[in-house]
């Protein structure tokens, strides 16, 4: 009899775990359904730190590098878009991505939004304050383009590697490039940001609005100490997130 009830009882409740793990597996396979269809809707923003590995990009005086600056803000900025967009970096480590492959995971992913993030270097300590890029087949200005583009973004490239699909996209670029300098100029201060065309190659492939932007100069020494300071790197971050935000809101 006691043998009779304790099994009688042990049926009852492997049903009732069976019919737990059934409803569980249920949740978990539903919600992930519903997370995919969700995430599938949402906004991809692809975030491209610049450099990489054996490629430092540029250097402090006091050994901050330029490669070190770019991932970390591209890890806080798609921390600031949140759930609200799909965040896609096109390295998430230390290793060197060539020009063509950023572009390219932009592509791939059909991405609403492509920015390339770097750091600016010059010879001459006084070069400060943040450019925004967007794609020009013929720069602004020679010596900004020399000074703060050339030797960073197109030592490898030549400028007809790409066949320019940007330009398609270029009204919409400037408009981005328009709201990070309204949110940065709102979030940081005493540092100028400047919007310039370029023609930049890790642009020139993107099929969609797409802009560089470089946060201050690390050759210039307070700059540099700015950009150690993970405070301020955060408000860059806000800023940024904010205007993808905001350009992304908008009905275009
Ligand atoms: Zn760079």
């Amino acid at each position: 009899m006691f043998n009779i009830i304790i099994s009688n009882r042990m049926k009852r409740f492997f049903a009732l775990i069976i019919c737990l793990l059934m409803s569980v597996c249920f949740m978990i396979t539903n919600g992930n359904a519903e997370n995919d269809l969700f995430d599938g809707k949402k906004k991809i923003v692809v975030l491209d730190p610049g450099h990489g590995g054996h490629d430092k990009g540029a250097e402090g005086a006091d050994g901050a590098f330029e490669k070190a600056i770019t991932l970390s803000l591209a890890r806080m900025i798609a921390t600031e878009l949140g759930s609200k967009y799909r965040a896609v970096l096109t390295r998430a480590d230390d290793y060197l991505l060539g020009i063509p492959d950023r572009t390219a995971v932009a592509n791939h992913r059909g991405a609403d939004l492509f920015i390339s993030i770097h750091v600016g270097g010059s010879f001459l300590h006084k070069a400060s304050g943040i450019t925004v890029y967007y794609f020009k087949e013929m720069s602004e200005s020679d010596i900004t383009f020399k000074g703060a583009t050339s030797k960073t973004y197109n030592s490898d490239n030549d400028l007809t590697t790409w066949d320019n699909i940007q330009k398609r996209h270029v009204t919409r670029s400037k408009a981005l490039a328009k709201s990070m300098q309204t949110q940065i100029n709102d979030r940081i201060k005493h540092m100028e940001t400047r919007i310039e065309g370029a023609p930049l190659v890790v642009l020139s492939g993107a099929d969609m609005p797409a802009i560089l932007i470089e946060i201050g100069y690390i050759s210039n020494p307070g700059e540099e100490k700015k950009l150690r300071d993970t405070q301020i790197l955060s408000e860059f971050a806000k800023a940024i997130s904010k205007a993808i935000d905001n350009f992304l809101s908008e009905k275009n």
